[in-house]
């Protein structure tokens, strides 16, 4: 890097001397508030709520995800605060159900609610956050007229979607296989010359190199290319080509079962035996999908993981096919992994599963945003004041965290739920006859700390995955060409993968089409303290996050990617020009499937014993699967629905 970054390079995550010309008024208005103010507080400073016509969260850069004022209000109720129910300024407003959480699970619990029982329902959705969509959120950039995705990135396992899931994509007019036929570049890539490439790092591997086609045009080939030492370079070419029974001995069965029980680092160190260098080699490879790194991720499901993301690479041979082959399971794949959607990747919107949660919202509350295709959702702007009228039938109240949910009466015999949030520092109270909490479920004891001992101890022990994709939005990406490398693999920098955006172009949406035109950089980091069981690693992974400040984010990407891209003539004092930096500390849910895990029976498993419904409520989200995925939230959205119709109308 040529200059030291200081606070004056970035407000709020926009550059400022570099891009300031570039700014539309948002971004401007934006800069005025100071350095780093959270959106809350952003709107707040500027007397702007969620009924205003100014509030636009996505359009705000900077820590976004679980952003400042997300959090504290839960924060303390986990740590003993209480908010007296009957001090809770009653709004007096009574709802046939109230849904707590507002992602794509808790939308679609609405959104079924009301096909079930008819247009006049009256539903409230409550969400802590600034915007709704939970995971499911959009960044803007529209200083480059660009759009990313913070969170859920694509519609995985498409065919293998429920009929009710399904159903409810096709009503809202989602056809993701237009993605593959019509919307997604496939030639993009190959005309810029754009490959997979993996990043060394000097302090690991002894010297900085971006090398890019990733076993290709041979492994041998790929490996001479690396700074990896000669034995190790060996080893990973034996790894990856030979087809050897690791296990001998064994039935495929009994193999899967003891690589269920073994780490992938201890598969590699003590059956491949290979040198430790090619161990770091594989650090971080499948990181983004499980939270952890292989130190503490099964082996069976860091094999069968790498031969699936072969579409990450490429569609060669990917990482571990050889072994999978040599110990007779290639056929395997992780459980809970989608299938039969070889091509997965590119059922992708340009904000991600946003456009979802943006449609649901469009669909649940006539007038908030334009249109009524899934092309022209892409660049509509939702009017945010127009989610929580009095004159509506269903309502989407952001800042708001649920403390208390609560039958009046006992759960058998109630008729109604009184649900208290906590919005602006100060309590409210709302009725349901029927309450869905489609929130993160380890928050669910506290919130209803009458449920069964068993039934809270179960919700409480899930460690959701903390992640962070950050976005950078360069003002050109020449060097990505000339570094010919479009996704990166960075198996010991403080990213482990760094990718331009998917080309999708759609509706009035244009992908960038040259070099000379701005891209957003996705960027995935997966903070966790190897050497501690996998649980107690995400544990720690999320306390890092809540302490870590946006500008160190900066610092890193700057630093990373001058790294990376400063041989192909990147400069990151000219090149980057805004960043959001999506911070998820409750990212993916729970697996239930770490080494040490037990081998729970199906009905026992935790997220089973967990979602059980409780006189009056219900419990959704993915987390209730047990499966951080988009048809796992709709599936729970649409059981928690059939739960609560079975009961009475208050
Ligand atoms: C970084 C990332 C990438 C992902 N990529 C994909 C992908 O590509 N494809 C895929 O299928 N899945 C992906 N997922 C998984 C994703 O979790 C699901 O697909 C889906 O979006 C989850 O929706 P949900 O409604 O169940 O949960 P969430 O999106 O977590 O929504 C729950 C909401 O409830 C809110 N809440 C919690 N407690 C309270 C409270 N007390 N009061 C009010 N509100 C509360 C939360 O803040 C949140 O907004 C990804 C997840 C992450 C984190």
């Amino acid at each position: 890097m040529k200059t030291p970054m200081t606070r004056k390079d970035f407000l709020n995550g926009i550059a400022f001397a570099a891009g300031s010309t570039l700014l539309k008024p948002f971004d401007l208005f934006a800069q005025e508030s100071g350095p780093d103010p959270s959106a809350r507080e952003y709107f707040l400073s500027k007397g702007i709520t969620q009924s205003d016509p100014g509030y636009y969260p996505p359009a705000l850069t900077g820590m976004r995800g679980s952003h400042p004022g997300s959090f504290e209000t839960a924060h303390a109720l986990r740590d003993g605060k209480r908010w007296k129910t009957a001090g809770a300024s009653d709004t007096g407003e009574h709802y046939d159900l109230v849904v707590v959480g507002g992602g794509i699970s808790g939308l679609a619990a609405a959104y079924f609610y009301r096909q079930a029982h008819g247009a006049g329902v009256k539903i409230l959705v409550l969400d802590n956050h600034d915007d709704f969509g939970g995971h499911a959120k959009r960044n803007e950039f529209r200083s480059g007229g660009l759009i990313g995705y913070g969170g859920t990135q694509e519609i995985e396992g498409w065919p293998n979607w429920s009929p009710q899931a399904k159903g409810l994509l096709h009503d809202l007019g989602i056809d993701p296989e237009r993605f593959e036929k019509v919307y997604y570049d496939h030639e993009f890539r190959k005309q810029h010359g754009l490959k997979h490439a993996v990043f060394f790092d000097k302090e690991t591997f002894g010297a900085d190199a971006l090398v890019n086609d990733v076993g290709l045009p041979t492994w041998e080939q790929f490996a001479a290319r690396t700074p990896l030492a000669p034995r190790a370079r060996a080893d990973l070419v034996r790894f990856q080509t030979q087809e050897v029974d690791y296990l001998p001995g064994l039935t495929p069965e009994e193999k899967s079962k003891r690589l269920l029980k073994m780490s992938f680092q201890r598969f590699l160190q003590e059956h491949v035996k290979v040198d430790q260098q090619v161990i770091e080699f594989f650090r971080t490879f499948v990181s983004g999908g499980f939270g952890v790194q292989i130190d503490a991720i099964p082996a069976l499901l860091a094999l069968t993981s790498g031969q699936f993301l072969n579409t990450y690479w490429d569609g060669q041979q990917g990482p571990t096919g050889a072994a999978l082959t040599g110990m007779g399971l290639s056929g395997a794949a992780f459980p809970g992994a989608p299938q039969g959607q070889e091509r997965f990747v590119y059922y992708h919107f340009p904000d991600g599963n946003a456009s979802i949660a943006r449609m649901l919202v469009r669909s649940l509350i006539p007038g908030s945003a334009p249109g009524s295709t899934m092309e022209d959702i892409v660049t509509a702007n939702i009017d945010y004041s127009r989610l929580d009228q009095p004159a509506s039938n269903i309502r989407v109240r952001l800042n708001s965290t649920a403390v208390q949910v609560q039958h009046l009466g006992l759960p058998t015999h109630a008729r109604e739920v009184q649900v208290t949030y906590v919005r602006d520092g100060k309590p409210c109270a709302v009725r349901g006859a029927t309450c869905i909490l489609a929130c993160y479920n380890m928050i669910i004891p506290y919130l209803c700390p009458q449920l069964p001992q068993k039934q809270k101890e179960a919700l409480a022990l899930g460690a959701k995955v903390p992640l962070v994709y950050a976005n950078a939005q360069l003002r050109q990406w020449t060097s990505l060409q000339k570094a010919g490398a479009a996704m990166m693999y960075c198996p010991n920098s403080y990213f482990s993968e760094v990718y331009m955006d998917f080309p999708v172009s759609m509706g009035g949406y244009h992908y960038t089409r040259s070099p000379d035109q701005p891209v957003v950089l996705h960027m995935v980091r997966v903070p966790c303290q190897p050497g501690i069981p996998a649980r107690q690693q995400r544990r720690a992974g999320r306390v890092q996050l809540y302490t870590t400040p946006f500008e160190t984010f900066e610092q890193q990407i700057r630093e990373q990617l001058g790294r990376m891209l400063g041989p192909s003539g990147f400069d990151p004092d000219r090149d980057i020009e805004a960043i959001t930096v999506n911070r998820w500390p409750h990212g993916y849910a729970d697996f239930f499937r770490d080494i040490d895990d037990p081998d729970w029976p199906p009905d026992q498993r935790p997220n089973v014993v967990g979602r059980q419904p409780f006189g009056r409520i219900s419990i959704a989200n993915s987390d209730a699967a047990a499966s951080a995925q988009t048809q796992a939230a709709i599936d729970e959205a649409y059981r928690a629905v059939q739960e609560v119709s079975r009961r009475q109308p208050a």
